[in-house]
């Protein structure tokens, strides 16, 4: 930091250098999305100032008519955005244009690509806002002045936009602040009337404060915006551009919403929602504390931003508005906590976010299985958290089956009761670490065969949410992964005491064997092609719950899993027939050790598995008849 004569001298922080960088790069060819950036932040301080003002009505003297000019000079190459709302002081102006405190922020510029389009979509992520500007201006200054300091106390910031920027005091007369861009040489075009109202036009008429072009061989302001504020218009008279565009103006995304639901209700309670799902996720969608939540105003005016009480937090991805006739305007946060008919409010706004998704799943626009890769995890963490909406919620969830041709998440609960046999009176599923893992499961061979579908589950989110599975359309959910095995009653289906049976004398002997490492030893009934596969008891934890618990440091109870063998499968035969009580040791262990592995278990303790393998495979005779 530098001062020359009350001028400071400061560097960007890191963060906001790759930003800045990144966003000339990568939305050069949608260069003109600045103005709405601009006219959007100059529509929220005045916003702000109206809210500040209704504790402090002097906020507003000298001049109460809030709008927003676009002044500009064709000679100079300027353009300028400039409004009367709250302002900015000396502190906010270097805190707001020159940091970023979004957490994740470094992480998240870590993932560009340099391919421009790629990261144009990854901005959207972030949200654009005013560093825009310098997609077309070679340098930018911010005159400021706050409304509640004097004129003497205003503020001009400057920057080429390259790594620092400068901060001193000015004189200014009116509040509010004034942005102007002096643009590269190449960008004239947005010093010119026609190009700016076309563009003010199309990127403001939504915005509740008059927008005027000021400059050129007009002498007066032209208001060029109809200056209400889109929610309070009827469905009818909006089209989806309109729409559209009030989307990018509210969340600062650069690609457009997925859909909206534009209501008003009436009755006991009044109020007008605007809910719009976005088509890609925010980066930090799982940072649980990031601010969330609707733009609450009452009755027209502003009142504030990331109002969290009117959605749960699994819906933290819907942006929108909420407009309410009949809340006090000095409604705070904690107010609004307590408000009765907040919660109703609530309840009321997630069944028309709920209904929104039952819509878009059914139409056949393909939207929803791009909703689901963006948010499927959230609605599953929805699912477990919102019982009161858990029915409307499971005919949302998506599952991988056996069915599916690849990891993608794409069937729903009725496509599989669709396809199961009329008999089938259960769900099948299996948990598993990850998709490779659960398609190739040893634990699905029997189903397979028999043409029974499967959930293969490999969300991290899944163990937690199959406990909330009760039953759905009269079938109950039933993990393949543990316990007993209940195939549909039919040809030859039997008891594990029956299947045990021809074998006793080899499990018996088997469960001597391995009694340190297993529970018990059963015949199976679920393989078909691999020797041996572990199976859970019934009471234990799902494998994959156990490691995530184990790896956030709980402790949890040792158990021992059960083991299952296919006594049609070769290598059981030759098992079985082993006379030599350390080969039968040896090779029973490799056995139980690739049942593990293959579950993705990892194996307590591996140097002795390789031990073994390395002396068995040292015992393999070189066979003279292949030769
Ligand atoms: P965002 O608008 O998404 O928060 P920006 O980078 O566009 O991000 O702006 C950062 C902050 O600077 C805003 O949140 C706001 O507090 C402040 N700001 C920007 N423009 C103005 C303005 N015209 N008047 C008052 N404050 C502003």
């Amino acid at each position: 930091m530098s001062e020359v004569a009350g001028r400071q001298t400061q560097a960007f922080q890191t963060e906001v250098k790759q930003l800045l960088q990144l966003m000339i790069h990568s939305l050069y060819s949608n260069k003109e999305i600045f103005l709405r950036e601009l006219i959007s932040n100059a529509s929220d301080a005045a916003d702000k100032l109206r809210f500040e003002a209704l504790a402090e009505p002097s906020l507003l003297e000298g001049n109460a008519d809030l709008s927003i000019r676009i002044e500009f000079d064709t000679d100079r190459n300027t353009v300028a955005v400039v409004d009367n709302g709250i302002g900015m002081s000396r502190e906010e102006l270097v805190a707001n244009l020159g940091t970023i405190a979004r957490s994740g922020t470094s992480e998240f510029l870590q993932n560009m690509t340099g391919d421009a389009k790629k990261d144009a979509r990854l901005i959207g992520q972030f949200g654009v806002g005013f560093y825009s500007a310098f997609i077309v201006a070679s340098s930018v200054t911010v005159e400021s002045r706050r409304a509640d300091v004097a004129a003497n106390e205003a503020v001009r910031w400057e920057s080429d936009g390259a790594g620092e920027f400068t901060v001193e005091n000015i004189e200014r007369a009116e509040r509010g602040t004034t942005v102007t861009l002096h643009l590269k040489d190449e960008e004239k075009e947005f010093a010119e009337a026609l190009r700016l109202e076309n563009l003010i036009r199309k990127y403001s008429d939504h915005i509740a404060f008059p927008v005027l072009l000021v400059g050129g061989d007009e002498k007066e302001p032209k208001a060029v915006n109809s200056a209400t504020a889109l929610w309070t218009r009827s469905r009818s008279e909006i089209t989806d551009d309109e729409y559209r565009e009030f989307y990018k103006h509210l969340s600062h995304d650069f690609a457009d919403p997925l859909t909206w639901s534009h209501n008003r209700v009436e009755g006991k309670r009044e109020y007008t929602s605007l809910l719009y799902l976005p088509s890609v996720a925010p980066f930090d969608l799982w940072n649980r504390e990031a601010p969330r939540g609707l733009k609450l105003y009452v009755q027209r005016v502003f009142i504030m931003d990331d109002a969290e009480q009117f959605l749960p937090l699994y819906l933290r991805f819907v942006k929108g508005v909420v407009d309410a006739s009949d809340l006090p305007l000095n409604v705070s946060r904690e107010l609004l906590q307590k408000t009765p008919g907040v919660e109703a409010m609530k309840s009321a706004l997630t069944r028309r976010v709920l209904d929104m998704l039952s819509k878009m799943a059914g139409d056949d626009s393909g939207d929803y299985p791009k909703f689901w890769a963006q948010f499927g995890q959230v609605i599953k963490e929805g699912f477990v958290e919102d019982r009161q909406h858990a029915d409307k919620l499971l005919k949302l969830l998506r599952f991988t089956t056996t069915h599916s041709t690849g990891a993608e998440q794409d069937q729903s609960l009725d496509d599989y009761i669709e396809r199961a046999a009329k008999d089938q009176d259960k769900i099948y599923y299996l948990l598993a670490e990850n998709y490779a893992t659960a398609k190739s499961s040893p634990h699905l061979e029997a189903l397979r065969k028999q043409g029974i579908e499967v959930l293969l589950l490999h969300d991290r989110i899944d163990p937690w949410m199959v406990d909330h599975l009760p039953e759905y359309e009269g079938k109950s959910f039933h993990d393949v992964g543990r316990g007993d095995l209940k195939l549909p009653e039919g040809d030859g289906a039997i008891t594990q005491d029956a299947a045990n049976e021809e074998h006793k004398k080899f499990l018996k002997k088997l469960r001597k064997t391995l009694k340190e490492r297993v529970e018990t030893v059963n015949v199976s009934r679920r393989l078909v092609d691999s020797p041996a596969c572990v199976v859970a008891s019934e009471q234990d934890l799902p494998p994959q719950l156990r490691r995530m618990l184990e790896s956030s440091g709980q402790a949890i109870p040792e158990t021992k899993p059960q083991l299952e063998i296919n006594v049609d499968h070769p290598l059981v035969k030759r098992l079985a027939a082993e006379a030599d009580d350390t080969r039968f040791t040896q090779l029973s262990n490799i056995v139980l050790d690739h049942a593990l592995l293959a579950e993705g278990t990892q194996l307590d303790d591996p140097a002795t598995y390789v031990q073994r393998m390395n002396a068995l495979l040292l015992d393999l005779q070189p066979d003279s008849d292949a030769a």
